[in-house]
């Protein structure tokens, strides 16, 4: 790269200051990543692999280079399953089932968002699969405390049968 077209960017697009790392744990914290910031990107998926594979209504995944992808700790305390249907590997960890990586080849790596304690530089802003959202996931409707339950709320309306 010539260094003038890399002064040119650089004046045009300064970089903002901040973290440069984002680290995230599984649930009993045996196994520890971080990822190099921004996140290449981040998206929600809504396929029914996804949905079974985090037992949640969607995953949210952080997709990285693997080579800005590094654990701290417990690599060995992975369990893999390979997926022969659908392909991609998916690991977990061995202790708490926590979902750490899916992987469809050796250069992406994908992480469940919700296991970073801090932000990853992208905003999840994707969709795969959204004709597979399911009826029954939250989706914004106006909410009221239930009485009698502290800090529960529900949703008083019906939906209307399809
Ligand atoms: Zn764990």
């Amino acid at each position: 790269m010539k260094s003038d077209v890399s002064k040119k960017t650089s004046a045009a697009k300064p970089r903002a200051p901040g973290p440069t790392r984002a680290g995230g744990e599984c649930l009993c914290g045996a196994v520890a990543f971080e990822i190099g910031v921004p996140a290449r990107w981040t998206w929600h998926d809504h396929s029914s692999a996804a949905r079974r594979a985090h037992g949640a209504a969607y995953a949210t995944y952080v997709g990285t280079w693997a080579s800005r992808f590094r654990f701290l700790r417990g690599e060995d305390n992975l369990t893999r399953y390979e997926d022969p249907e659908r392909g991609g590997t998916r690991s977990f960890c061995s202790t708490c089932g926590t979902p750490v990586l899916f992987q469809r080849n050796k250069q992406n790596v994908n992480v469940p968002r919700a296991l970073f304690s801090t932000g990853v530089g992208r905003e999840a802003r994707y969709h795969i699969g959204i004709d597979q959202l399911q009826e029954w996931t939250y989706q914004g409707e106006r909410l009221s405390p239930l009485k009698g339950f502290p800090g529960v709320v529900w949703n008083r309306k019906r939906k209307s049968a399809p």
